[in-house]
């Protein structure tokens, strides 16, 4: 339900300045914002135990020239990282929202560290498709979760409430301007809470399958790996309310999902030197162009699924994150000392196997070229003995969304902003462009934080005291 109800004659049982929904990390990213420019704000959150997207990310979030990167003597700048952003997107992301997206992301980080003792480690082991830069950051415990805990731990440092199990289901508004909520709890009680400015942190539309049928047509059958709560809602108030939205066919697929273990596998494997093969044997693609657009070919070939290939060497720099451990440990990841063990293992046939394998080792040696246009001769071939990872393709997130400005205010199709309503995260227009392949490694995160930096600030200085 994402209903819009009439503002007038409403009785709120409480108002606050600035409300949030969406308790990820667009959403506590925004409330610490508005908090830390002198505003009272309240986060409203579905779950009883915030999880979103947010917690079953890998937590990994780009930004140049962070006070992290330059201690570490990385150069790098917002104009580098906007470059890799649009050549990814092949500059049919929206460029306004590219280029504020990749200046604030690092203040972002820098004010999450100083401001509210976040920690950042930069992950400099191995470079993400498409990012020029070791521009990665994650909390030291390198998972989606853990940057949860850790912003839910400095919202309630600030003592920033966070209603949980308040699901909301309407807004209220005169003309556009919002003027409430209604929340829904567990047990069926509606309140109403009013409010003078409204960011919406709720994210996309991944788990509304109308809606991804609709924009997303090619994806409609994908299985969904994001957070279930990600219906849309804030999709359909902003443009109830008179919003546009843009780019509704972009999102993250992935192309590597351990089946049946649902386990993300790293895409690590693939740019150090691993391959994917389909159940014949054969490789279908060129690994290195994204993860994200790896989801189509992936579901295209027999029965959707796809093996990743990879040996000692990969094993060893995969084991650092802990997903894949976590699907080692489920007994995801086989094993043979040679390719016939390995065919056993995985029921792949031997043969195929073999061949695939011999032509791998002389593209690496570039004694052939890879007709899928890949470069082999960056790294060492892969040797006995070796690992495989039976994965399919998935839809991880949306990344249209509502048209935002500078403010992260949400805009009419004329261009002029709605009153008092903000957006940020999956809720906003992303940096990826209209096409699967336009996301690079990190786009969720980076709109998520730095537009939620953007739309708690403007929240929150509209009622600065
Ligand atoms: C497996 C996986 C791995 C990923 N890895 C990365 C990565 O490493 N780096 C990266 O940048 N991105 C990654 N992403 C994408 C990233 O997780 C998202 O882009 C990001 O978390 C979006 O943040 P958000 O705050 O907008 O949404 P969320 O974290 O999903 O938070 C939205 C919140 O809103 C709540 N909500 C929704 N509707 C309502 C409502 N009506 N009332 C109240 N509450 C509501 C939801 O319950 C949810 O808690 C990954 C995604 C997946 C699925």
């Amino acid at each position: 339900m994402s209903d819009l109800l009439p503002g007038e004659n409403i009785h709120f049982d409480v108002e606050v300045p600035v409300l949030v929904i969406g308790a990820g990390a667009c959403g506590l990213t925004a409330a610490l914002k508005a908090h830390d420019a002198g505003s009272e704000v309240v986060v409203l959150e579905r779950d009883l135990s915030p999880f979103g997207s947010t917690s079953m990310s890998s937590g990994f979030i780009p930004a140049p020239a962070t006070m992290l990167q330059r201690s570490m003597g990385i150069e790098d700048s917002p104009e580098q990282f906007f470059e890799d952003l649009r050549k990814k997107a092949k500059g049919k992301n929206d460029l306004e929202l590219t280029k504020i997206a990749a200046r604030n992301i690092g203040p972002a980080l820098d004010w999450l560290a100083k401001g509210h003792g976040l920690e950042w480690v930069l992950l400099d082991d191995f470079l993400y498709p498409g990012h020029t830069a070791y521009r990665m950051h994650a909390v030291p415990e390198k998972t989606g979760e853990g940057l949860l805990a850790r912003l839910l731990a400095a919202a309630e440092e600030a003592e920033i409430p966070i209603l949980k199990g308040a699901h909301v289901t309407a807004l209220f508004a005169q003309g556009s301007r919002v003027t409430g909520v209604q929340i829904t709890r567990p047990d069926g009680q509606t309140e109403n809470i009013g409010c003078d400015a409204l960011i919406l942190a709720c994210n996309g539309f991944g788990a509304n399958a109308d809606l991804v049928k609709t924009h997303i047509p090619h994806l409609a059958d994908a299985p969904y790996f994001g957070h279930e709560g990600n219906t849309g809602d804030a999709l359909m108030w902003g443009l109830a309310l008179g919003g546009e939205a843009r780019h509704l066919s972009g999102c993250q697929g992935h192309g590597s999902l351990a089946h049946p273990h649902n386990i993300l596998i790293t895409w690590a494997l693939m740019m150090e030197g691993g391959i994917q093969v389909n159940e014949l044997g054969e490789r279908f693609s060129d690994e290195h162009q994204g993860y994200s657009e790896q989801a189509v070919p992936v579901l295209e070939q027999p029965d959707g699924i796809a093996w990743c290939l990879f040996d000692e060497r990969i094993l060893n720099l995969a084991k650092s994150f802990p997903d894949f451990l976590q699907a080692f440990d489920a007994g995801a990841v086989k094993s043979g000392q040679s390719i016939a063990d390995l065919a056993e293992a995985t029921s792949l046939p031997a043969d195929a196997l073999e061949l695939t394998l011999a032509q791998t080792s002389e593209m690496t040696k570039a004694k052939r070229t890879d007709p899928f246009g890949r470069d082999f001769t960056e790294k060492p071939s892969i040797e006995s003995p070796f690992y495989a990872v039976k994965v399919t393709g998935a839809l991880f997130h949306t990344q249209g969304g509502l048209m935002v400005d500078c403010f992260a205010r949400v805009l009419r199709p004329d261009g002029t902003p709605l009153p008092n309503l903000f957006a940020g995260g999956g809720a906003a227009c992303g940096v990826s462009g209209p096409d699967i392949s336009g996301y690079l490694s990190g786009n969720g995160l980076l709109s998520a934080v730095s537009f939620g930096m953007i739309a708690g600030d403007s929240a929150g200085k509209m009622h600065k005291p």
